[in-house]
């Protein structure tokens, strides 16, 4: 049984959770995470079975040169890996000889061009309006945006899309982004395999229902993903319809990764990048040997993914087998077996992977960041303007909030603590 009376409750103990429990913490304020899973992290999830530290969600510290996460793992004396990213590489000639690379890289970056020349003001429109029709790489630039956002173009707000803010620098924690994560929790007081079912704001405190038990707070942050606020898993008693709405205009895309052993891996250079397919936006994209390892890291997104979701964790090796075969020949499938996977979409505390904002919802951002009462706070990456989808803009959220929490218990007459 968790405690049943604390100043301050963060529902989920991911990344922000994690961030934002750090910072009360430092505070001196008594807090609580209280998180459905039985481990801290959520969609920063290392495993280590296979003998290696796979990262099935965030791996990548993007914008690296601004990250606060590299100060934690500097912290944690985690070795930090800054070999060029695969995207930054270029990509092997195998299944895409250098000419047509030639071509995509110019349909690309004048579709980039585009879409980024646009100003506030302009309307927002889907991103994809920018791709030039008929042109032969839309597929594949396509299939880039379900890397970037898990959606197809045609789904991404381009006023939201244009918001991101990107250093240009990724870099990578040999041990796992998420074990960096989970450690940066391990002194927090957590609550776990502790669902939050319902948060009761009517009184003069909060009642916090959960899967073990009811829990008074002050303030709580609330940082679940935006899907499972949409979808109403998380109830608000009386409702927040603004909350809903901000966060159905906020959904998560989907990306899945797969990660196979390599035999006699040394062939290919580190870091390599392929894909399956160069002409459809439904292709996997290969990254061999990340971090000099005898692997292979498949990438899945957008509505490809989730058909794959639908038949198992099996069809994904299926599919990323069949590519290989079709590019190196039949002898390679002996070569390869499946050490790693998770289906982000069928996981009922996440439903998704990375949030993107609907065309015409670019605004939705700060709405479900906004505070309600003095008393319910909010945050995770989906809340971040310029650093969404990532769990370094997700970790600026979590401190806005507790900074936040800090001010409403500071103020004279804290509106936390009304009479109702
Ligand atoms: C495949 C994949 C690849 C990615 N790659 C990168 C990358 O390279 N770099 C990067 O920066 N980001 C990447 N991301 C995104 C990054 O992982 C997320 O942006 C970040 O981890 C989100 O953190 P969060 O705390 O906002 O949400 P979450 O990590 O989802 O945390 C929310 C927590 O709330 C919990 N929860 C849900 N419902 C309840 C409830 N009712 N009661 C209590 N707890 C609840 C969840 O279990 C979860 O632990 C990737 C994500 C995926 C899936």
């Amino acid at each position: 049984m968790p405690r049943s009376d604390v100043d301050v409750v963060v529902v989920g103990g991911g990344a922000v959770g994690v961030a934002a429990a750090r910072r009360l913490h430092e505070a001196a304020i008594d807090c609580l995470i209280v998180e459905a899973r039985p481990r801290l992290g959520g969609r920063a999830w290392t495993v280590t079975d296979s003998g290696f530290a796979l990262d099935l969600g965030c791996g990548w510290l993007h914008s690296a040169d601004r990250n606060p996460w590299v100060k934690i793992a500097q912290e944690q004396g985690a070795e930090i890996d800054k070999s060029r990213a695969p995207w930054a590489r270029r990509t092997s000639g195998i299944g895409f000889p250098r000419a047509e690379q030639q071509d995509f890289q110019e349909a690309m970056d004048a579709f980039f061009a585009r879409l980024e020349g646009r100003g506030e003001s302009d309307d927002d429109v889907p991103a994809g309006n920018f791709l030039e029709p008929g042109n032969r790489w839309n597929g594949l630039i396509n299939a880039l945006s379900t890397y970037i956002s898990g959606a197809e173009w045609d789904r991404v707000s381009a006023k939201d899309f244009d918001r991101y803010h990107d250093t240009g620098v990724n870099w990578r924690v040999v041990k796992g982004y998420g074990a960096l994560i989970s450690a940066c929790g391990e002194n927090l007081a957590a609550a776990l395999d502790c669902a939050v079912q319902t948060i009761n704001h009517r009184g003069k405190r909060l009642r916090i229902e959960t899967a073990q038990g009811v829990i008074a707070a002050d303030q709580v942050i609330v940082t679940i993903p935006s899907t499972l606020i949409a979808a109403e898993r998380l109830v608000f008693t009386p409702a927040l319809p603004e909350k809903t709405e901000a966060a159905r205009g906020l959904p998560l895309g989907l990306a899945d990764k797969l990660f196979l052993s390599l035999e006699r891996a040394e062939e290919f250079e580190q870091d390599t990048r392929l894909f399956g397919h160069t002409d459809r936006a439904a292709t996997a994209n290969f990254h061999f040997r990340p971090l000099g390892r005898p692997m292979i890291e498949v990438y899945f997104g957008g509505r490809f993914a989730a058909e794959l979701e639908a038949g198992g964790d099996g069809a994904f090796f299926e599919c990323a087998k069949s590519d290989l075969v079709g590019l190196f020949g039949s002898a390679f499938a002996a070569r390869i077996k499946p050490i790693g996977i998770h289906r982000w979409g069928v996981d009922p505390f996440s439903l998704g992977s990375y949030s993107y904002a609907s065309p015409g919802f670019a605004d939705c951002r700060p709405k479900l960041a906004e505070p309600v009462d003095g008393r319910l706070f909010f945050a995770g990456e989906a809340c971040s303007v310029h650093d969404f989808s990532t769990a370094h803009g997700g970790w600026h959220t979590g401190v806005s909030a507790a900074e936040q929490v800090i001010a409403a218990r500071k103020a004279p007459h804290p509106t936390s603590l009304r009479e109702r």
